[in-house]
């Protein structure tokens, strides 16, 4: 399963480096393949059990990664599916991926492909980090969310191995109704486990994750969840970050003005030299599996195909990524907020409830204060009048 990695920040031992001149590198997220043995509920790539015929080859993945290194130095290529082990010559790529110094990453969903055997290879490779899904603290939801008995316990198999083979690994957890009350199970879970970090993904309702409608979180549940991330960073002994929720960056801007810890304007500037709230097409793009190149996985706009070009001049040249760098050309609620430089709203969730990709953030709870007639100030919509809401 695809993840859309905002973690650019974490450096040392199996992290990821810094950029050129302090700006975070490009992270570009290939598909290898669609094909995966689960089921899980909330999959964007609504994963096949067999390989797609017209996926890109090796030869062409050579291509791919040549172009981004050749053009992006030090760029974060994520591999990701489907499952990627599904593909043989994934750490063949992998390996030639880390030889032109792209900082490669694995994103793993089947625990228990991770033999020993296949951790070392792994980490021969020259793979910083892998990824790996679990969004329940134990056996019973787990295998059922990923509709395989046995999930949880090949999980706690493949990243046991991981940690033999002195492979870092974090663990992604997608947010979601049903496990929203078992967040602070899950920390403890993951802090045991010896994960590099934790990755808190906020629902996005395209592909199988469709079907979750009902599992999205409403925008005060967001605004709870995100509030008590922010508390957690604070004291967690190991990252904890969360992925695709743009306005936790407005929030971090709220919270650091109310703590007085820094004017809000330094805050804000830091955000937007550093990282945006929603990267799709600004700082991360996503290469599907027969080569069609989207802002991210969940948004499924493709703004070309690398067999037709290479994704760099995708990449740098393409009209709606051009819009998505431009916080000005930002729609509703998202366009008239003081904040859309460091948030922007989710771009995908924008496209799923409109399909206008450039329309407001339909999870937000957040009035924007010209638009409240309270310029300078911030505040919250009344609950009462937020859409959805009783
Ligand atoms: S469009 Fe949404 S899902 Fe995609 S990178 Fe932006 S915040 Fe994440
Ligand atoms: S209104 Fe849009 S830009 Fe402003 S905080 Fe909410 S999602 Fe971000």
């Amino acid at each position: 399963m695809c993840l859309v990695n905002s973690d650019q920040s974490l450096s040392g031992r199996g992290g990821f480096n810094v950029g050129v001149a302090g700006r975070p590198p490009l992270v570009v997220a290939w598909e290898l393949t669609r094909a995966c043995p689960l089921a899980c509920r909330h999959c964007r790539a609504q994963a096949q059990t067999e390989r797609h015929p017209a996926e890109l080859t090796t030869a062409e993945g050579r291509r791919l990664l040549a172009d981004v290194a050749s053009r992006f130095p030090g760029a974060v290529v994520i591999l990701t599916g489907g499952e990627p082990l599904s593909r043989p010559d994934v750490l063949e790529l992998a390996a030639f991926g880390s030889a032109l110094d792209l900082q490669m990453a694995l994103s793993v969903d089947v625990g228990r492909l991770l033999t020993p055997g296949l951790c070392a290879a792994i980490g021969e490779a020259g793979v910083r980090r892998v990824s790996f899904s679990l969004h329940f603290p134990d056996a019973e939801r787990c295998d059922d969310f990923a509709s395989n008995p046995g999930f949880f316990e090949g999980a706690l198999y493949g990243l046991g191995n991981l940690r033999e083979a002195g492979v870092p690994f974090q663990l992604h957890t997608t947010v979601m109704r049903a496990n929203s009350t078992l967040l602070h199970t899950m920390h403890d879970l993951v802090g045991s486990l010896g994960a590099a970090g934790w990755e808190l993904f906020f629902l996005v309702p395209t592909g199988r994750g469709r079907h979750l409608q009902g599992q999205e979180l409403d925008p005060r549940e967001y605004e709870r969840v995100l509030r008590w991330l922010y508390r957690l960073q604070r004291h967690s002994s190991f990252p904890v970050k969360q992925i695709c929720a743009p306005h936790f960056r407005r929030i971090e801007v709220q919270s650091a003005a109310t703590r007085g810890e820094r004017r809000p304007e330094s805050v804000t500037q830091r955000l937007t030299v550093l990282s945006r709230g929603c990267m799709a097409g600004n700082g991360f793009a996503f290469v599907s599996h027969v080569g069609d190149v989207c802002g991210c996985g969940f948004l499924p706009l493709s703004v070309g195909n690398v067999r037709d070009r290479p994704f760099s001049e995708l990449y740098v040249g393409a009209p709606l990524f051009q819009a998505f760098r431009d916080p000005e050309s930002l729609g509703g609620d998202c366009g008239a907020c003081e904040f859309r430089a460091v948030c922007g709203g989710c771009r995908a969730r924008a496209y799923a409830a409109t399909g206008d990709p450039l329309a407001e953030e339909p999870s937000c709870a957040y009035a924007p204060s010209r638009l409240s007639g309270r310029n300078g100030r911030t505040r919250l919509r009344p609950l009462s009048v937020v859409p959805g809401l009783p």
